[in-house]
């Protein structure tokens, strides 16, 4: 399965896990909302939110990340297409993720939301929620350093989908494939 730029149709194995990587305000919820059921979505906020009462408190960091992949295992094992909303911009995050996965024998795809780093700021202030634009900063390096070398497809991805124009994230199509048909990430 080769990496894919702005492919105009994403074909996700089903089950699948996908992975959303992308620093806060590049879209990945609303990406989420837009191509999956509420119920496939593990959003590392929502666990935040569920567990401290707030988003943004980073103490209750850990316990959201343990009840998210315990949640994850879960669907995961049922064999269930699950998406991970959470930044996953650093090697440390996605392999925990990955881990998951290949226990459960379940392919994992990234779908990188590599948008210019001044649209994500100009996104990130105008939510809800805004993260602190150093976190941010660091979330866009991590990101960068994230595609030297193999990348993600060398971390054990079965396919790595890059959505670097904003046009292209509104426009892409998903779609899914029975994992015993043959599948390609491309249109
Ligand atoms: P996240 O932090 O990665 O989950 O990003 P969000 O999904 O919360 O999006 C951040 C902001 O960007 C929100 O105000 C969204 O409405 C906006 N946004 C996200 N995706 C798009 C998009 O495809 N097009 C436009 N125009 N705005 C978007
Ligand atoms: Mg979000």
């Amino acid at each position: 399965m080769p990496g894919m730029d702005d492919p105009p149709v994403i074909r996700l194995p089903d089950p699948c896990l996908v992975v959303l990587v992308g620093p806060a305000g590049s879209g990945k919820s609303t990406f989420a909302a837009r191509h999956f059921a509420p119920h496939e979505v593990l959003s590392s906020d929502a666990y935040r939110e569920r567990i401290g009462g707030d988003a943004a408190d980073q103490r209750t960091t850990r316990p959201a990340f343990a009840a998210l992949h315990a949640a994850l295992r879960r669907r995961l094992a049922a064999r269930r297409l699950t998406v991970v909303d959470a930044t996953s911009v650093t090697h440390r995050a996605r392999s925990a993720l990955l881990r998951d996965a290949n226990a459960a024998g379940i392919p994992a795809v990234a779908i990188v939301l590599d948008l210019p780093a001044d649209l994500v700021r100009a996104r990130n202030a105008g939510r809800p929620r805004v993260v602190p634009e150093d976190a941010v900063r660091a979330q866009l390096a991590h990101l960068e350093r994230s595609q030297d070398g193999a990348g993600l497809r060398g971390e054990g991805f079965s396919a790595v989908i890059r959505l670097r124009v904003p046009g292209a994230v509104e426009a892409v199509r998903v779609e899914r494939v029975a994992s015993a048909e043959p599948w390609r990430a491309d249109g």
